[in-house]
């Protein structure tokens, strides 16, 4: 099992935000900022390059239910990011596909 299935599992515990029968949201445990959400789908994609064509409301999804959670943390006003690590040059570390949600301080562009 992947690290986040075993949060979706309950065998590790997170501080949830939400969760659907496709996704779990939570609060990331290393915070960028004062809002680091996790979106997560229960589905185990490796990451955004391993998604199919039968993925797409899938992905479809996690993204509304980034701009809803943002509206319910408060984030949506002041403004927010969504990122996806693909692979070594982007950071990614955990090889289960997922939506970081980010705000409540300013940011940069283009990112580090
Ligand atoms: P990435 O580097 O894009 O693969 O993102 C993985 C994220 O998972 C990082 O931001 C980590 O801080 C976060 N993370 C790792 N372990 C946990 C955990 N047990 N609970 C919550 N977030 C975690």
């Amino acid at each position: 099992m992947t690290l986040f299935e075993k949060i979706a599992a309950g065998q590790i515990p997170a501080r949830m935000v939400a969760q659907s029968d496709h996704w779990i949201a939570f609060h990331d445990i290393n915070p960028q900022a004062p809002v680091h959400v996790l979106i997560v789908p229960r589905k185990v994609i490796p990451r955004l390059g391993a998604a199919v064509e039968e993925d797409a409301p899938l992905l479809g999804e996690l993204l509304l239910a980034a701009g809803t959670l943002a509206r319910q943390l408060g984030i949506d006003q002041t403004g927010f990011r969504v990122a996806i690590n693909h692979g070594p040059h982007a950071g990614e570390t955990v090889p289960h596909l997922h939506v970081h949600l980010i705000g409540g301080r300013q940011m940069e562009w283009p990112p580090g």
